[in-house]
Parts: structure tokens; sequence; C-alpha cells
């Protein structure tokens, strides 16, 4: 089978961020979390719109947002995580995808971000133009292990699955 052919496509992203007492704000998929601590990044450090933006790409076998969006570039030097997925579902949408729905793990001791939930999820239905139901977001704390389980850093892994557009 030709790959043109195929109707479903999965695509996968993952990024970290790491916590500083002097980074930016604190935003994941758009949301302001309240937070002492802020994300060390060139960009916003939005893990949740950037592992989306990856998620995305991979799933029309493009490659990662490093490439797409370079740090070095004057243009991206503020993009938000907002404006980064905008462009990446402009290109699937090109290539004559939609996006079906969307599992989103957020891995963080600190902090708790249980509340922050039903934002995180309305903003990526807003930005996927999906519904409520096609979107997950779940949490996990890593049981205290590692940098992210110290508290030091956030991530978060996405999985896609888009459809071609009949
Ligand atoms: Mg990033």
């Amino acid at each position: 089978m030709y790959l043109d052919s195929i109707s479903y496509r999965v695509g996968s992203g993952w990024d970290v961020h790491r916590l500083v007492p002097a980074g930016k704000p604190f935003v994941l998929a758009g949301v302001r979390i309240d937070y002492p601590l802020g994300l060390k990044a060139h960009s916003d450090g939005d893990v949740v719109a950037h592992s989306l933006a990856d998620a995305l790409l991979s799933a029309i076998g493009e490659n990662d947002i490093g490439e797409h969006f370079p740090d070095n570039d004057p243009n991206w030097e503020n993009a938000t995580g907002e404006e980064i997925v905008g462009k990446v579902v402009e290109l699937v949408r090109a290539r004559g995808f939609t996006v079906v729905n969307v599992v989103i793990t957020i891995f963080a001791q600190y902090p708790k971000l249980k509340p922050y939930r039903i934002s995180i999820k309305n903003s990526v239905c807003k930005w996927l133009n999906l519904e409520t139901n096609s979107v997950a977001v779940h949490f996990n704390t890593v049981e205290g292990l590692g940098v992210i389980g110290a508290g030091a850093a956030v991530a978060c892994h996405t999985v896609v699955l888009i459809k071609r557009k009949i």
C-alpha cells in the first residue's frame, strides 16, 4: 500500500523544560500556571504546545519543531506555543489531514496541576477545533523520581491521530 493512500496516521511528541526561580512565566497550553518558579526557555517554554506541535509534525512525516522553528531564527524568537501550534495545524490541513483526537500526558511533581485540567483541555480544543471528548489531559507525578520528581523540570508527551479529509 502506498503511504499516500493511508487514511489514518499517528504522531508522537515529547518536550521538557527546566523550572527555575528567574524563568519565564509558567505556561501550559497557553494557560498561565500560578507558581513561584518559571520555565527556562528561549521560547515561552510551553511543553504542552511544543510536544503537541512535534506530535502533529511527526504524524505527517515532517522533522521536529527544532527544524521548523529554529531558536536562532529571529522570526520565532518570542513565538508563543499557540503561534507554533497554529502554524503546524495549517501545515497538517494543507497536507489534507484533520485531527481526530489527542492524548496529552504532563509529567510534573510540582505544582499540582489538576485544578488546571479543564483550562488546558479547553485551550487545546480551541487550538485544534476539537470537542472536549477528543482531547485527554492526564497528569503523572513520576513518584518523586529524577529531576521531574525533584520539581526541577516539567515534561509532556503527546500522541495524536490524524485522518485524511475525504
Ligand atoms: Mg520546548
